[in-house]
């Protein structure tokens, strides 16, 4: 097991524009304002979705997409460093109109409807993400 230790200095909220990249947008705003660790939480709507799925058996990522408005009923995610640029690792539950839910891992080519967010900056040893032999990922 790995832990990390951290004071929280900050807590930003923000929105992001219609037709932003969830991911992109979100990335590009921890960038401006210097937040190199820390966590996020979000919510809002889509114009069109993509989740990510990772099959541990094949180590293989399977995509599915949503071209109709989904609800971010809630997304979640940590903010760290790999390869020395600061890196979202994002989870996300899409809901339909219907409420049928579905997740995954966040991804590019989520496209905002609106999206509000919180980030809570820390200030610490930013963990720097490679490459983990057990599970094939790059993590902590
Ligand atoms: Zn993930």
């Amino acid at each position: 097991m790995k832990s990390f230790e951290f004071e929280c200095k900050r807590v930003l909220l923000g929105r992001l524009e219609k037709g932003d990249d969830v991911l992109e947008g979100l990335t590009e705003f921890c960038v401006q304002h210097g937040v190199a660790a820390g966590s996020i939480q979000a919510l809002g709507l889509l114009q069109r979705g993509r989740l990510r799925f990772y099959d541990q058996a094949t180590a293989a990522h399977h995509e599915t997409e949503f071209e109709e408005g989904m609800e971010i009923a809630s997304l979640v995610g940590n903010i760290s460093s790999k390869d020395g640029e600061v890196f979202l690792h994002c989870h996300v539950v899409l809901a339909d109109r219907q409420g049928r839910c579905s997740g995954g891992h966040l991804t590019t080519g989520n496209i905002a409807f609106v999206c509000e967010f919180a980030i809570m900056a820390l200030e610490g040893t930013v963990p720097e993400r490679t490459h983990d032999e057990a599970t094939g990922l790059i993590m902590w």
